[in-house]
């Protein structure tokens, strides 16, 4: 994975100096410590993340048994990939929560240009895929040109777009026109799930406003927005590629919004990806989705011990 490139090869080589050894004494354990820690803080994985988890495996790695099957270096790589798994999630595959009374309502929040757009079209194309009948509906009122882009995105993914001052219907679809992209967001979701009732549409995916930086504003909108419309989901969109501000700026939206799931965009990037690893680690809140482009199918399921091997590999 390209955003974790440059992590893969700096663990490959700090396990390559274990590969001849018989037996691993502490300082060798120690030393292979030391530079899996500097490549997870030059990935920008956050400090406290890396701190406990080069612990955890120190601990596992000094109190191993001496197994038959695999070597002394296999058994460090083992506990390492048990442990990065342990990072993205507790190894735990966390599935969509979907509502038991359709439909289920699922409203995106982080900072602008994070990929919540792309998310939704992408989202709506997976979920259509597997027989649901999503609606998108377009609460960022703030961009200018933000509810045309989700109907852009919406009619690519062939997916139905809600909007605010509904105009007129397009003869070949149930696609609403967006006119002016102006009026209140809160009332746009609270209509759009009244007419997801109506459609039949069964999943809700709402677009919200993002600002460049965190801002309370924004988030008084954002935590409206769920109040009005309580989602089954909310999920956190990340920007794989922002650094250690990642951490920061999930600490601020799971105070704001309490979302229930993060997911990762722009891995296919190729800058460091590690501060995006950190973020369940802090805040406690699973990874469900991955974006890998900005192509409709460039998405998947998030598995924190596929991730693990493929970060390792
Ligand atoms: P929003 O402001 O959060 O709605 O972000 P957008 O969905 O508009 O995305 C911002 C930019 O990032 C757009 O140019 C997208 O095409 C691009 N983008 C979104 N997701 C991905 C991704 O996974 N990979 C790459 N390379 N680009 C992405």
């Amino acid at each position: 994975m390209a955003a974790f490139s440059s992590l893969t090869d700096r663990l490959t080589g700090a396990f390559k100096n274990l590969r001849s050894k018989g037996k691993l004494t502490e300082s060798d354990i120690d030393g292979t410590i030391r530079e899996i820690r500097r490549a997870l803080l030059d990935a920008d994985v956050s400090l406290d993340v890396v701190r406990s988890f080069t612990a955890r495996v120190r601990e596992r790695a000094l109190g191993a048994e001496v197994s038959e099957a695999l070597n002394p270096a296999q058994q460090v790589v083992k506990i390492v990939n048990e442990e990065l798994t342990n990072i993205l999630g507790a190894g735990v595959d966390r599935p969509l929560n979907f509502a038991k009374n359709p439909p289920t309502v699922i409203m995106l929040a982080g900072l602008q240009g994070a990929g919540k757009t792309t998310l939704a079209g992408k989202l709506g194309y997976w979920l259509k895929d597997s027989g649901h009948t999503p609606l998108l509906v377009a609460c960022d009122l703030q961009r200018p040109n933000a509810v045309t882009q989700l109907q852009v995105v919406g009619e690519r993914a062939d997916v139905p777009v809600f909007a605010p001052e509904p105009g007129v219907q397009t003869a070949s679809s149930d696609v609403v026109s967006p006119g002016q992209a102006t009026g209140d967001p809160v009332k746009v979701a609270r209509e759009s799930i009244e007419y997801a009732k109506r459609k039949l549409y069964d999943v809700v995916i709402i677009d919200t406003a993002g600002r460049l930086g965190v801002d309370e504003e924004l988030m008084k909108q954002a935590r409206d927005i769920r109040d009005a419309v309580n989602p089954n989901e909310v999920l956190f969109v990340i920007d794989a590629m922002i650094g250690q501000d990642a951490v920061n700026t999930a600490k601020a939206f799971d105070e704001g919004v309490d979302f229930t799931g993060v997911v990762l965009s722009k891995l296919d990037g190729d800058t460091r990806g590690g501060a995006a690893l950190s973020v369940a680690s802090v805040t406690g809140k699973p990874i469900l989705f991955a974006s890998t482009g900005e192509g409709l199918k460039d998405f998947e399921v998030f598995h924190p011990d596929r991730m693990a091997s493929r970060i390792l590999d």
